[in-house]
């Protein structure tokens, strides 16, 4: 693990593997030992890595997987793994664009005997000028002003309301990682937002062979040769 502690960028990673040997962890498959992150570790290194509370997490999610294997949603998984962990207090962090969906997931947490607290992506109504975008830079330039996803803020509110866990409805790419960021209360994503996919992002990766073959050369095509 020194190279990557060095935080040196390897050629061969995890990505490039392919044999999903660490699974049944078949040292006989795996990629040798300067690039197989099991063969070059210490299983000791990754399990000081987990708190009590890490390993009850883990313990939950793995339970979880293994009861409603390939025949629950992500959002009956996500319900099971609440209920699981005793969390009863639920927070939604979403998007104003996905309100109706938000009605409908606190209504269906309620309807399973959860508390549910929410906050919408506008809350506070922050304008963008706070964060320096102009006017021409706004969604709609013709206004006078355009009102900023407030991440922060939304983590702030489901936090201070005592959320036992936070759930993630279509968060921009980027809120998100405010969100998840200034959260107190352990998060979950139930989707990510993609205008352009039905919010169904991995889409784009099953098309990029295909008909999205574009995204091969996304930010050079974007941003220029540079990538500026
Ligand atoms: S840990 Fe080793 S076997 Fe597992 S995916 Fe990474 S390189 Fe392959």
């Amino acid at each position: 693990m020194e190279d990557i502690k060095n935080g040196s960028t390897r050629k061969f990673t995890c990505a490039d593997c392919g044999t999903k040997a660490c699974e049944p962890a078949d040292v006989s498959k795996m990629p040798s030992a300067d690039v197989c992150l099991t063969r070059m570790s210490d299983p000791e290194q990754f399990k000081a890595l987990y708190s009590d509370e890490d390993k009850e997490i883990a313990l939950n999610a793995a339970r979880t997987e293994s009861q409603g294997y390939c025949r629950w949603t992500r959002l009956e998984e996500t319900m099971a793994f609440a209920y699981r962990m005793g969390y009863h207090r639920i927070g939604i962090g979403f998007c104003v664009g996905l309100s109706e969906e938000a009605r409908k997931l606190a209504q269906i947490l309620r309807d399973n005997g959860f508390e549910v607290e929410a906050a919408a992506c506008k809350c506070g109504s922050v304008p963008k000028s706070f964060i320096g975008i102009t006017r021409e830079e706004q969604l709609h330039p013709d206004r006078d002003f355009e009102i900023m996803c407030n991440p922060a803020g939304q983590a702030e509110v489901l936090s201070a309301a005592g959320c036992d866990l936070c759930i993630i409805l279509g968060l921009c790419v980027g809120h998100d990682t405010l969100f998840i960021r200034h959260c107190s209360a352990p998060v979950t994503v139930l989707t990510g937002k993609d205008r352009v996919m039905g919010h169904n992002p991995i889409a784009a990766i099953y098309q990029s062979d295909s008909y999205l073959k574009r995204v091969h050369s996304f930010i050079r095509d974007t941003f220029g040769e540079k990538g500026q």
